[in-house]
């Protein structure tokens, strides 16, 4: 999911937005089979959770009727006395429920329309396979609302062993809002069916109620779902279309998906829908007519991100990449990922400057990776998913539009980068709370989208900086390879980027990862001592004599210092100083930094310091030190505070570069205040 007030930005945007003409429906290609074809030869995942859905949508009172059989098998050593379920939609149920509780209504901009709440209701759960008759199973409700369902077993399912549940289903969806729901004709149907949480052995189901900063998580399977619409709507659909079957005034879409966590799905039947091919890959577009203009916008960033992605991490192994583009009064739905699917948000009134469709569909495209077949637990560890997808994000769009100008690229001359708005998200909220954290106890939604995504991806930035490029890459690729169609947690990432890289990192990333601590590097003093001549009684030679005003022994001066007298009256460059050079390290968090020192002659060097103790001091004898800057390489992207990081001298010509970190520091507090009021 994009960050809050990204989309809140889009939401101002949209607002003002006009209605858009309706566009004749595109009808997709007929298909027919008897059966679902094989997308993967060799499963990739443990397919432990499997969903056979058939669901009929009322497009005019926007209701899903299903049912499901759901095939679970338990991969655990211990054996399961019950089955625990997520029921999302009713988290929309009411105003008591813990979403909206926490939430107030509000998210990501977005306001909840309390005239069209939402529920899903499980009308009939049994379970189906025993070799007996179905056999009903009660629902209870352990958890504080009705988010989560709760069946007892009538025997346990041992270790290997299969339960199949047979569940039937009523959903209402509310208007759009997080993420589900609908829009006028617009119908998106995302945490929509009775869905398995995850069972994880002696520690039971892994099955939290939905909250305001929450997302999911869920073991890989086999999806194949029917979706039954009215004939002239468009859907699209997690996994491929393989079968399209026309009954009267309806029609029944089925698709296919495997490897998968999630399935999602949206229908609308003004949908512009375009596809195109990238390698292989199945590239569909479902645009909202109005935005029609910004369809080469998405194919470019996905291709742009399949690319990187390829290249970085490892070849997107799906056969398709559905993109669904919400209308104007649905922007709750947008930027958000589903397994081979994924919500964007363009708006004919953005412009071209400004880069939000584009980081968008980058950022949601990077869930395939980060979400969808790394499959995190997203309630309590978001960070490697949110966090890790902003870090490539980022990557991504700097590399495509140029650092500096990868957020808004030229406009009126102004230009704004995907590390400075990372930067300013940071500052809003730096300290609250650790990055390792369960979602929904964060101090805030801002403090949670701040570390979450931002400090996070700083963090990453900053082990880039540490490792060198090349070498980051081979690391999270080895992370990725290692754990994709798993559910990894924190520790796996020290472990295996640690094991990658051949040296123990997590003296530098556990600090980050776990702690709240902060660091702001300060040039602290800069002292240039003339190499002075000396003054007082000269003792060198028998009786003590003063020496003259000059620092020239009164009678009979050396040649040295004859000499220097000389030069005196040379340029006071070339005087020789002695210079102290004392930079501190603010904030708990011990980082390693470089410092450039400039002298007076425009000789330079690189100093390196460690970040142990509270500062460091450097001494120079030579020509004066003219500026010193702390950091010259922005390679602690962290750093609160990047004012105080130069140092120059009275007079100095680098004043005026200073100046331009000054007004861009300016700059970025002004946003920051911004981002804050949004
Ligand atoms: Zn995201």
């Amino acid at each position: 999911m994009k960050a809050g007030p990204f989309l809140v930005f889009l939401t101002l945007l949209t607002i003002v937005a006009a209605p858009v003409a309706a566009a004749p429906a595109s009808p997709p290609g007929a298909h027919s089979a008897l059966k679902p074809p094989v997308i993967f030869q060799t499963p990739m995942s443990p397919r432990n959770a499997s969903y056979a859905i058939n669901v009929a949508l009322d497009a005019k009172a926007h209701t899903l009727t299903g049912k499901e059989r759901v095939v679970w098998r338990n991969i655990t050593d211990t054996p399961a006395t019950d089955a625990w379920f997520h029921l999302y939609l009713n988290a929309f149920a009411n105003d008591h429920t813990v979403f909206m509780t926490e939430s107030g209504g509000q998210l990501r901009g977005d306001s909840f329309d309390r005239n069209h709440w939402g529920y899903c209701e499980v009308t009939g759960i049994s379970l189906a396979d025993t070799g007996a008759e179905k056999i009903p199973l009660v629902q209870v409700f352990p958890k504080q609302d009705h988010t989560v369902m709760r069946v007892e077993l009538p025997a346990p399912v041992p270790p290997g062993g299969e339960a199949v549940f047979e569940v039937s289903f009523k959903d209402q969806l509310p208007h759009v809002f997080a993420r589900s729901g609908f829009a006028g004709t617009f119908n998106m149907a995302g945490q929509w069916f009775p869905k398995l949480g995850v069972f994880q052995g002696d520690k039971g189901w892994n099955c939290h109620e939905y909250h305001a900063n929450t997302e999911f998580f869920s073991d890989f399977g086999v999806y194949d779902v029917s979706i039954t619409v009215p004939s002239d709507y468009v859907v699209g659909a997690t996994g491929i279309l393989w079968r399209e079957v026309q009954n009267g005034k309806e029609k029944t879409l089925s698709f296919h998906a495997e490897d998968v966590h999630d399935f999602a799905w949206a229908a609308q039947p003004d949908f512009v829908d375009r596809t195109e091919t990238w390698e292989g890959v199945k590239i569909r577009v479902l645009m909202q007519p109005g935005n029609r203009g910004s369809i080469p916008i998405y194919f470019a960033s996905v291709k742009e991100a399949l690319a990187d992605f390829a290249k970085w991490i490892w070849k997107y192994p799906y056969p398709e990449i559905t993109i669904i583009d919400p209308p104007l009064n649905g922007v709750g739905a947008g930027g958000m990922e589903y397994p081979t699917l994924i919500t964007a948000g363009a708006s004919p009134f953005l412009g071209r400057s400004i880069l939000i469709p584009q980081i968008t569909v980058v950022h949601e495209f990077g869930h395939q990776y980060w979400y969808g077949m790394e499959a995190n637990n997203e309630f309590e560890r978001a960070w490697l998913d949110e966090g890790i997808n902003s870090y490539y994000e980022a990557r991504i769009m700097d590399k495509w539009y140029g650092p500096g100008r990868s957020f808004v690229d030229d406009l009126w001359g102004w230009n704004f980068g995907e590390q400075d708005q990372a930067r300013i998200a940071y500052l809003s909220a730096s300290d609250m709370d650790p990055i390792v954290k369960d979602a929904w106890k964060y101090y805030s939604n801002r403090s949670y989208g701040a570390v979450t995504y931002f400090k996070t991806a700083l963090v990453l930035k900053t082990l880039e900086n540490m490792l060198g490029q090349k070498e980051m890459d081979r690391v999270m690729r080895a992370f990725f390879m290692q754990v994709k169609f798993t559910h990894p947690d924190t520790r796996d990432f020290i472990r295996i980027v640690s094991e990658a890289a051949g040296k123990d990192l997590s003296p530098v990333l556990k600090p980050m990862l776990y702690g709240t601590g902060t660091v702001d590097f300060r040039v602290a003093r800069v002292r240039n001592v003339p190499d002075e001549k000396p003054a007082g009684y000269d003792l060198s030679e028998g009786m003590p004599k003063l020496y003259a005003k000059d620092g020239v022994k009164a009678e009979k001066g050396t040649a040295k210092t004859k000499a220097k007298a000389k030069a005196k009256t040379g340029k006071a460059d070339k005087e020789t100083y002695h210079s102290t050079v004392v930079v501190e390290r603010r904030g708990s968090l011990v980082l390693p930094v470089d410092v450039e020192v400039t002298f007076a002659d425009g000789s330079s060097r690189t100093e390196h310091w460690d970040g142990e103790g509270r500062y460091t001091t450097w001494r120079f004898t030579g020509p004066k030190v003219d500026r010193v800057v702390a950091d010259p390489k922005d390679k602690v992207p962290l750093d609160l505070n990047r004012l105080n990081n130069a140092w120059v001298s009275e007079g100095n010509g680098a004043v005026a570069r200073c100046m331009t970190t000054r007004n861009r520091t300016l700059y970025q507090t002004i946003t920051a205040i911004l981002f804050n009021v949004l």
